[in-house]
């Protein structure tokens, strides 16, 4: 292929704005904060499975705290109705000692049964207490994911305004180059992410790999209009006065 040294020379100039395009490409995949993001939806799917392991164990000791409320307005009811019957008296007196025997057993009753829900309204406010403390860890995470949302997308902003930067200045210039040209060059970048590269002292710039012998005769040789490749990682070299033929 042939190519004034002037439009290979340029090719020099597109190479650096791909470069950069790629550059700015793999800065937008790599961002710390999509890491975070990661790992902070994993830590908020954990919390919530958390949240609701604790608010499933202050739900069931409500429904145990409510029985037992049930059982002791049971107690209360009977004993008013059994002290009314004392009061009003009649019946004979062994039916009174019954009475009296039942009202002492339902105060015993009373009283345990008081004893133990007392207990679990402890177990309650204790329950309540890691609920609130998992609450309140999921607001924390969720405030700190919208800030590092936010610092996401202001990075993704600046990276779209750099990438409109630089694809608008590759246009033009890639528009004045031969096409064929920059059709080889893009297959070869498309291929190895690199599609030219200045021949410096002898050594590509693509491979790093130092020409001699008949490989280093053969570029020397070849007209200036000569696109000529490198024998080892088949990218454009474009020769300059840096070049060192
Ligand atoms: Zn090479």
């Amino acid at each position: 292929m042939k190519a004034s040294p002037e439009a290979q020379r340029r090719l020099l100039d597109l190479q650096a704005i791909d470069t950069a395009l790629a550059q700015l490409a793999h800065r937008r995949r790599t961002l710390p904060e999509l890491a975070e993001l990661d790992a902070a939806a994993r830590e908020l799917s954990a919390l919530e499975d958390e949240r609701v392991r604790a608010q499933v164990t202050v739900d069931d000791l409500d429904r145990d705290i409510s029985r037992y409320e049930k059982d002791i307005d049971q107690v209360r009811t009977r004993k008013v109705r059994d002290q009314q019957r004392l009061d009003t008296g009649g019946g004979g007196v062994k039916e009174l000692e019954a009475l009296q025997h039942e009202l002492a057993t339902l105060n015993r009753r009373q009283s345990e049964l008081e004893d133990a829900e007392l207990e679990l309204m402890e177990q309650r406010e204790q329950a309540q207490a890691a609920l609130d403390a998992v609450v309140a860890k999921l607001a924390d995470l969720n405030e700190r994911r919208t800030a590092t949302e936010t610092r996401r997308d202001e990075a993704f902003a600046e990276i779209t305004r750099e990438q409109e930067f630089k694809q608008g200045a590759r246009k033009p210039l890639a528009a004045d180059l031969p096409a064929d040209l920059v059709t080889l060059y893009d297959k070869i970048r498309l291929d190895t992410g690199l599609g030219a590269a200045l021949l410096r002292s002898g050594r590509c710039g693509g491979c790093r790999i130092e020409l001699y012998g008949a490989d280093l005769a053969r570029v020397k040789a070849a007209p200036a209009d000569d696109v000529v490749r490198c024998e080892e990682c088949r990218r454009i070299m474009v020769r300059t006065s840096e070049s060192g033929l």
